[in-house]
């Protein structure tokens, strides 16, 4: 099932997708809900059979003015994998890290967050901040959406844990990221973290994902890998944090980006006014965000 939250006359409203027709959870659950109060309306539940729902009530699909990232206002930073791809990590080592003195591919995860607020959505616009970067740099990635509350889980328990799935572009200003010698900030510029265009619940895809990721600048193919390369596994990320931090429905887990950054590229190429860029990961569908000063 594919989830997503978008305007509707003016509002903004949750709501579920089936065959590129949105119907409203306000008319599907006879009250109104975000989708983030959905998901922990759903932690310890199984999901409404929708369809059924439509048929039985005739209940018809709505117009929406714009997609809106499915979860707008996360409840906290989005947690973020860092060098998780290791064609990523080596061009990171090449270029970002040439003079760090750190092991080529992570033997931990290497965990950061980036704040999302609001988070933009599919087709919107995000500023470049010209005024303050010349670097802003584009990363897609699968993220995961947690759908229960999870400590101390161990790899077998890692599915139960997870709603589903969506898009994230983990936009950065590469040299925000490296003048403060940390990654929070660069990555947290206003508009930076763009989700969607829908979450896909977990049943739609097999486990662990196993999904072609991709990137295009304009059309031009970037990056191009598979969720299956991740170093650290989507078990292992939720193995390894719920030892000591409580996940909890709603959270969102930006899982890394492969190999294909600009700021890699010989010579560097940084978004521009006026870009469009797609990010395309298979059965979840294409992040569309355009960039303008
Ligand atoms: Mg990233």
């Amino acid at each position: 099932m594919k989830f997503a939250t978008f305007v509707h006359e003016g509002t903004e409203r949750a709501g579920v997708c089936i065959k590129g027709s949105y119907f409203l959870l306000r008319d599907l659950l006879g009250e109104e809900m975000s989708l983030l109060d959905f998901i922990r309306a759903h932690e310890n539940a199984p999901l409404p059979e929708f369809n059924e729902t439509i048929s039985h009530k005739k209940i018809a699909p709505v117009e929406t003015d714009s997609i809106l990232a499915p979860i707008p206002l996360p409840p906290r930073n989005v947690i973020c994998l860092g060098k998780n791809y290791e064609d990523h990590a080596k061009e990171v080592k090449e270029t970002i890290q040439a003079t760090q003195n750190e092991a080529l591919i992570p033997t931990s995860p290497i965990f950061f967050t980036k704040s999302a607020c609001p988070a933009p959505g599919d087709g919107a616009t995000i500023p470049l901040h010209a005024h303050f970067t010349q670097k802003v740099d584009y990363e897609a990635e699968l993220a995961i959406i947690i759908g229960k509350t999870t400590y101390r889980a161990t790899r077998k328990d890692a599915k139960s844990a997870i709603f589903g799935y969506t898009i994230l572009n983990d936009i950065t200003a590469r040299d925000i990221q490296t003048r403060h010698a940390q990654w929070f900030f660069g990555k947290s510029l206003d508009g930076f973290c763009p989700m969607g265009p829908h979450i896909v619940t977990r049943d739609e895809i097999g486990f662990p994902p196993a999904l072609k990721i991709s990137c295009r600048v304009n059309g031009e193919p970037r990056q191009s890998s598979c969720t299956s390369n991740l170093i650290f596994d989507i078990p292992e990320i939720i193995a390894t944090l719920s030892q000591g931090i409580t996940l909890l429905p709603g959270d969102i887990i930006a899982t890394g980006t492969p190999a294909g950054i600009g700021h890699a590229m010989k010579p560097p190429q940084y978004l521009q006014n006026g870009d469009k860029v797609e990010c395309e990961i298979e059965k979840i569908g294409i992040l569309t965000n355009h960039f303008a000063v």
